[in-house]
């Protein structure tokens, strides 16, 4: 049976109110799914089926067999990896665009998507307060937005690899590209699809709280200049994602203009605090940045996918990116932006849809203020576990997230490092099987590290506390 209008009517509806109990009660499924490998698997048929379903049969096995192997992501005690969630203006934003279907390839393919997207980055670029040079694009995830950075930064080498390519060439030196030990697996995934190598990515080491140490930095520079390479360009991140640590952007910066390197600012998480004011200071620097990742779908009550790839140097984007054949010529080419110019995908959702009912539906007094209870659940959770004698702070809390562990008597048990690594695991998965709250973890220069990501607009006080009465109850058996 076709799905119909009116059969469209009873299903949507009905969608929806499952959409409304869900966000009501997110917080009775066990936050982490409790299913088995292959158990979803095993009650989905293998073929797909030669007659039409109704749509009512679809909807209840999407209850009865999808549900039970979700994590959900929209519990307000998921405070695993960086906790994000899906807001009511977004989910809207998402069935409106997915109705409307279009392509914003170019600007001709749609004009609204292409001028939503830049108005749209424009008031975002106000609201974290980066100067007016920067222009904006949307893609699917940070990990596409710092590849499309490094391209740039590949591009501005002038060894024109994007027309004659890396191969072959004994004309080229080996591009490098300076990380640190924090950065973000995604940097490194870019340099081996740009073709740059992960040998060639160097992993500076961070200081006693996890930051870039900027005095090796440019030592490796000088070196690898010296040795005949050609460094390319610099990642520094606001928000590292073991502990949200906070690269020395400023100084960085003045290391990549004295040797002419790109700097890229992966900020996919912290990003979003920049608009506070009275965090500006974590921010120092970035605007001298060439191209800046933030995204919304992070820690901006975005719908996945979302995230802002903010440059000073489109014109490097373009000229990296930039392939127009015959057929997606337009007559206003030259007088409107097309999006597709400026990185890999062709095909471009309709993305800065959601972006706009969310700005507007909450405006940035309702954004700002969401943050700010963030950070500040954040402070009292650290503060529980600084005041406890059981349980260490293993970095400072600028954000949202808080990274500890059990160390019982602090330390006057005389544990082994093993033995905590192993007591920390095991007390993490008993937090995560209770179903109440989930928890992921780091390692920190060896040592198994819990942590907690506030993220979720629907997060309040009392499951910080709850959260803490868990860890406290589970870790008993480990403090005798
Ligand atoms: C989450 C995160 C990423 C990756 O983001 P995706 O959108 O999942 O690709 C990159 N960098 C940092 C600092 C992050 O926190």
């Amino acid at each position: 049976m076709d799905l119909n209008s009116e059969i469209f009517s009873a299903s949507a509806r009905r969608a929806i109110d499952w959409i409304i109990h869900y966000f009501e009660h997110t917080d009775e499924y066990p936050v982490l799914s409790r299913v088995k490998p292959g158990e979803i698997k095993s009650q989905l048929p293998e073929l797909p089926p030669t007659l039409s379903e109704s749509f009512d049969t679809i909807l209840d096995d999407f209850e009865k067999i999808i549900i039970p192997g979700i994590t959900h992501w929209n519990h307000p005690r998921f405070f695993a990896y960086f906790s994000i969630t899906g807001s009511y203006p977004g989910i809207i934003g998402e069935f409106l665009s997915s109705a409307l279907n279009v392509n914003a390839m170019n600007w001709k393919s749609s004009p609204s998507a292409t001028e939503l997207e830049e108005v749209v980055l424009e008031w975002f670029r106000y609201m974290v307060q980066l100067p007016t040079t920067f222009m904006g694009i949307i893609n699917d995830t940070a990990s596409v937005s710092s590849l499309c950075a490094i391209a740039a930064a590949r591009e501005a080498t002038a060894f024109n690899i994007r027309e004659l390519g890396l191969s072959g060439r004994p004309d080229l030196p080996q591009l490098i590209l300076y990380v640190s030990e924090e950065t973000h697996s995604s940097i490194e995934r870019a340099a081996m699809v740009l073709g740059i190598g992960q040998n060639n990515v160097r992993k500076i080491s961070t200081d006693a709280v996890f930051r870039m140490n900027t005095d090796e930095l440019e030592q490796r520079i000088r070196v690898d200049i010296d040795n005949g390479c050609k460094p390319i360009g610099v990642v520094a991140t606001i928000g590292t994602t073991s502990t949200t640590s906070i690269d020395p952007v400023a100084e960085i910066a003045s290391i990549c203009r004295k040797y002419n390197l790109w700097l890229h600012v992966d900020a996919a998480y912290g990003g979003p605090v920049s608009i506070l004011p009275e965090k500006r200071d974590y921010f120092v620097g970035w605007e001298l940045a060439d191209s800046i990742v933030i995204n919304p779908h992070k820690w901006m009550f975005t719908p996945i996918d979302c995230s802002v790839l903010f440059s000073r140097r489109p014109d490097m984007l373009k000229s990296a990116f930039s392939l127009v054949p015959e057929y997606l010529r337009t007559a206003e080419q030259d007088v409107v932006k097309n999006y597709m110019d400026y990185g890999v995908a062709l095909g471009r959702r309709f993305r800065a849809l959601k972006l706009w009912m969310i700005i507007r539906s909450y405006g940035t007094n309702k954004i700002q203020k969401t943050l700010r209870e963030h950070l500040n659940y954040a402070e009292k959770f650290k503060a529980k576990v600084e005041e406890h004698d059981d349980f260490e702070l293993m970095a400072p809390v600028p954000f949202s997230t808080v990274v500890f562990r059990l160390n019982p008597n602090h330390g006057k048990h005389s544990l082994s490092n093993d033995e905590l690594n192993s007591v920390n695991e095991r007390l993490m998965n008993k937090i995560n099987a209770t179903g109440e709250v989930f928890l992921s973890h780091t390692k920190l220069r060896g040592n198994f590290s819990i942590r907690l990501a506030i993220g979720n607009i629907k997060t309040i006080e009392a499951d910080i506390d709850l959260a803490w009465d868990i860890i406290l109850k589970q870790a008993k058996e480990f403090c005798s």
